[in-house]
């Protein structure tokens, strides 16, 4: 069993509209947008990244806005529900809060004993707020108070045909049992960032997805640095899995590999982190390029889509 894993990294889902998909993440949920840059590749489409003030793993919510996208169709093989850490007693502010913003689909209720609200992003993406004991800072600066203001991932859902395979590749990674309510697995990795719950849900009968706006891309978990990294990819090699190199994202390492239930996962670096090439006071302010696409930077800089904030 692995030891180098602490957690979610970041979460990558696929949007429609970059404007609209600012406007819900900063503006409702309050999280701040810790980077702009652009999709390695494909530089004319925006890669959006959400956290909290440093965009610390475990918070970062990040998004690939696709003008043309059609709307994903949820299934098995994906994904199903992201959900954030806010504050216990916070629930009532934050439904009074979405009512009035119009967030759509809300759905107060509780499962494995905490109290969730559900809820759903601009494109029908499956989100959850739950109350949860947590001592990780928010951004204090995105208009929700900090008493009420998202503290990081709580969990991840993964829906699934048949989970066995994947719950065994989590425990491989780190992860144990810790709970079950009905057809859904809880997994949990000790000493992790906070970020630290995988919730299994066997859907045998049902169809799989189809990915698209409003769709989780791939899911990504945390290790400490490069030398982390390389341990964990030899680890998944060994058993079989079929590894990317490593890829430099600029603000992380990352290695991709895909799960026997369908589901991408990433294995990303802490280091160097989203202050590498920004102050932490302007972070996600100024449209940030990779370094092959530098020269396209008059082209982008007329040709996406203003943001408004
Ligand atoms: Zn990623």
């Amino acid at each position: 069993m692995l030891d180098q894993i602490k957690g979610l990294h970041h979460v990558t889902s696929m949007a429609k509209d970059a404007r609209q998909n600012n406007v819900f993440f900063t503006e409702k949920l309050g999280l701040r947008r810790v980077k702009k840059t652009v999709n390695f590749d494909a530089p004319d489409v925006y890669h959006l990244y959400y956290a909290d003030e440093l965009g610390t793993p475990g918070s970062v919510m990040t998004y690939f806005p696709f003008p043309n996208i059609g709307k994903g169709r949820p299934g098995v093989g994906e994904v199903g529900t992201t959900v954030f850490a806010v504050p216990e007693g916070s629930l009532g502010y934050w439904k009074e809060r979405f009512e009035k913003q119009g967030v759509a689909d809300l759905e107060p209720e509780t499962s494995f004993g905490e109290n969730r609200l559900h809820f759903s992003g601009p494109d029908g993406d499956g989100f959850a707020l739950v109350e949860a004991k947590d001592d990780r800072a928010p951004w204090a600066k995105g208009g929700v108070p900090t008493d009420q203001a998202i503290r990081g991932f709580h969990s991840a859902s993964l829906r699934l045909r048949d989970g066995g395979a994947t719950e065994e590749l989590l425990k491989f990674m780190g992860y144990e049992n810790v709970d079950q309510s009905g057809n859904v697995k809880r997994l949990a990795i000790k000493g992790g960032n906070g970020a630290d719950i995988i919730d299994i849900e066997t859907l045998p009968g049902a169809n799989f997805a189809d990915l698209g706006a409003g769709s989780v891309h791939h899911i990504a978990f945390a290790v400490e640095n490069r030398a982390r990294q390389l341990e964990v990819r030899k680890a998944l090699m060994d058993t079989g899995y079929q590894v990317t190199p490593v890829i430099d994202r600029d603000y992380f390492w990352a290695i991709y590999f895909r799960t026997p239930g369908g589901v991408l996962f990433e294995v990303a670096t802490n280091e160097p982190g989203f202050d590498r090439d920004e102050d932490t006071a302007h972070l996600g302010e100024a449209l940030k390029l990779p370094s092959q696409h530098a020269h396209l930077r008059d082209y982008l800089e007329k040709h996406l889509q203003p943001l408004g904030n």
